[in-house]
């Protein structure tokens, strides 16, 4: 089993020409409602691109919101069993605009994702104790990101941090980390200075995860793994929106880890699912199936 902790989000979807300026109101393009939040994309696409089974924990307010993303992630297969429902909370959303080259700029307001608590995750044991593989971005609480690294790392199971939104993290975590994922601002802001690519991989390392990724858009992924350095070229595609493409490639990363694939295949799976997501709009429903990926 893949459990994936994490956040759970409405995405408020407009389409833009291109970014208003601080003062200006622009008429946007068409509105949309799209289920999002880096957790529970990394969930779906973990469904959509393997056959190991997905658990999800997280929390959504007892709101219209709320159950449209709980039945989304039930949708796609995933155990929802530990999804929390709060009571008078507001389930979390993100306003995002996506302007004519594809480019995204967001704004989330976490609600119930704030109130995911170290005691949840206890809850979740059940659960975890039976994961290969737990799966954490940032978008909740810090502590209890920590708690639960330190939980899954504790029971023997392989850590995957996706370290997103770009924030420092507490001396001790990536050490606890088997396989860290950051973009490129995500690992700069980790190390807390603005260094290139192969050396912040190799810093990321030293401080103790086993595995660095980090990923570089249309330019790929630059992995320090425990047999070295590798550089994997993204896959050509015509780029539409990149929402989710980090969430996207974590996911088929994941399902193929899972599934018993070595890392440079896995990461190849990863990549060829997000080139086929930045073809399309929105977050989960840009993320494709296994079968829509080319045989290699
Ligand atoms: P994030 O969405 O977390 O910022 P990236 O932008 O680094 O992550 O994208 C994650 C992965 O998605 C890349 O490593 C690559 O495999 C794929 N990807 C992103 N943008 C493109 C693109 N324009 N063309 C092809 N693949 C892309």
């Amino acid at each position: 089993m893949i459990v994936v902790i994490g956040s759970i989000n409405m995405d408020l979807v407009l389409r833009v020409a291109r970014m208003p300026l601080p003062g200006e109101t622009l008429t946007g393009g068409a509105f949309r409602t799209i289920p999002g939040g880096k957790g529970a994309n990394q969930a779906v696409a973990c469904a959509r691109l393997g056959r190991t089974p997905v658990a999800m924990v997280g929390c959504v307010g007892d709101d219209a919101f709320g159950a449209t993303l709980r039945t989304a992630l039930a949708t796609d297969g995933i155990d929802v069993s530990h999804v929390s429902v709060l009571p008078g909370v507001a389930t979390g959303v993100a306003s995002i605009l996506v302007d004519a080259q594809g480019q995204n700029s967001i704004v989330i307001a976490g609600g119930a994702n704030d109130l995911l608590t170290p005691a949840l995750v206890d809850a979740a044991l059940p659960l975890i104790a039976r994961a290969s593989i737990v799966v954490l971005q940032l978008e909740t609480p810090l502590d209890t990101v920590r708690h639960a690294i330190a939980v899954a790392h504790g029971l023997g199971k392989t850590v995957v941090l996706n370290p997103a939104p770009a924030a420092t993290l507490p001396a001790g975590v990536l050490a606890q980390v088997d396989y860290l994922v950051p973009n490129e601002i995500e690992a700069a802001m980790l190390l807390g200075a603005d260094t290139a690519v192969q050396p912040a991989a190799a810093a990321l390392r030293a401080a103790g995860c086993g595995n660095v990724l980090v990923t570089l858009g249309a330019k790929g992924v630059h992995a320090s793994l425990a047999d070295g350095s590798h550089d994997f070229p993204a896959c050509a595609v015509d780029a539409v929106d990149t929402t989710a493409a980090g969430d996207t490639f974590i996911g088929g990363f994941v399902a193929a880890l899972a599934a018993g694939a070595d890392p440079a295949s896995a990461i190849d799976l990863g990549q060829r699912a997000a080139a086929i997501g930045v073809t399309r709009h929105g977050a989960q429903t840009s993320i494709p199936y296994l079968n829509e990926l080319e045989p290699t």
